[in-house]
């Protein structure tokens, strides 16, 4: 079998928590695993430890000789023209140069970054919920709230590999401050701590175990509690007129929405179907869909084998974009 000797791609996925890493073949398998937990409060060297000891322990697996490139999905803000990272929740790294780290610890192959939602696109696009669609929107949803873009058929990162970001697009334009600078962001209003705080200002009480995140208002809303049910009702508007705001500017068929705060179900996407209705109003923007994401945590590593195999033109006729 061909499959048995192809090429693979050394995935990394690296987050304010964890570093995660993989051997991806052809078809979005995990052949080999490997992780590390972030040491984000240690010094730059400190944290590309972690990253190294991640790669060596890839680097012992026996298809490692098949690797022909690494892809890095991390959180941003990144650098893909520069090779840098400055991941928010990891200040020991600012314009770190990831890339060229990366590169010097496996013997020169060509290594790829992009950020983490766009590396969850690139996944959710070639594997997952938009699978065959020429023009997507795919989002996280989770402590902040990140996405990417798939336009004409390919993966869109843009010059700096953050293309797609709408958690900092302003749906509110007085409102409240957002940590990037800006107001009203679609993040300052739909991710999960948010959802929880307003509905903590408006007199929803946590229930006895005490748990005040996003998951229990969305067990809350579940059941019924209308303080809780308004907060996720708020996020959805924000993410319908984010999502409006997508289609209306570049054409987009479908919107997938994963992470942690996609997880309330129909709690999050039955009051965003229909504010979404309030928002996509033209007609080449109205019939756009909205689809939970497919692929769960391992979104970042097949995505940042995917988004490396496409840059480099890996796996012909199998990499994203070409199903
Ligand atoms: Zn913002």
């Amino acid at each position: 079998m061909r499959t048995d000797f192809a090429d693979l791609v050394a995935a990394l996925d690296i987050g304010g928590t964890k570093i995660a890493g993989a051997l991806v073949d052809d078809r979005g398998r995990l052949l080999a695993r490997a992780q590390r937990p972030t040491p984000a409060r240690e010094d730059g060297a400190t944290v590309m430890g972690a990253v190294a000891a991640v790669i060596d322990e890839l680097g012992g697996a026996a298809q490692w000789s098949r690797v022909r490139a690494v892809g890095i999905g991390s959180a941003g803000p990144v650098d893909a023209s520069r090779g840098t990272v400055s991941p928010v929740n990891v200040p020991g790294w600012r314009d770190y140069p990831l890339v060229a780290e990366v590169a010097r610890r496996v013997g020169g192959l060509p290594v790829v970054l992009v950020g983490d939602g766009v590396a969850m696109t690139a996944a959710e696009h070639w594997q997952g919920a938009a699978r065959g669609r020429a023009n997507a929107l795919c989002m996280v949803v989770s402590t902040g709230v990140g996405g990417g873009l798939v336009l004409g058929g390919r993966l869109h990162p843009g010059p700096t590999g953050n293309a797609g970001h709408i958690g900092h697009i302003s749906v509110d334009l007085d409102g409240d401050a957002c940590p990037c600078g800006a107001r009203g962001c679609v993040e300052r209003i739909a991710s999960g701590p948010n959802i929880a705080r307003r509905a903590l200002d408006a007199g929803w009480l946590p229930g006895p175990d005490g748990d005040r995140s996003a998951a229990a208002v969305a067990a809350a809303a579940r059941a019924g509690d209308a303080v809780a049910r308004a907060s996720f009702d708020r996020a959805a508007q924000a993410l319908a007129a984010g999502i409006a705001a997508t289609a209306t500017l570049v054409e987009i068929e479908v919107a997938v929405i994963g992470g942690g705060v996609a997880g309330a179900g129909e709690v999050l996407f039955a009051p965003l179907r229909e504010r979404l209705r309030d928002y996509a109003t033209l007609s080449f923007a109205a019939g756009v869909e909205v689809l939970p994401a497919e692929l769960g945590s391992d979104a970042g590593l097949v995505g940042a084998a995917a988004a490396a195999a496409q840059e480099l033109g890996l796996w012909a006729g199998r990499e994203p974009g070409t199903a």
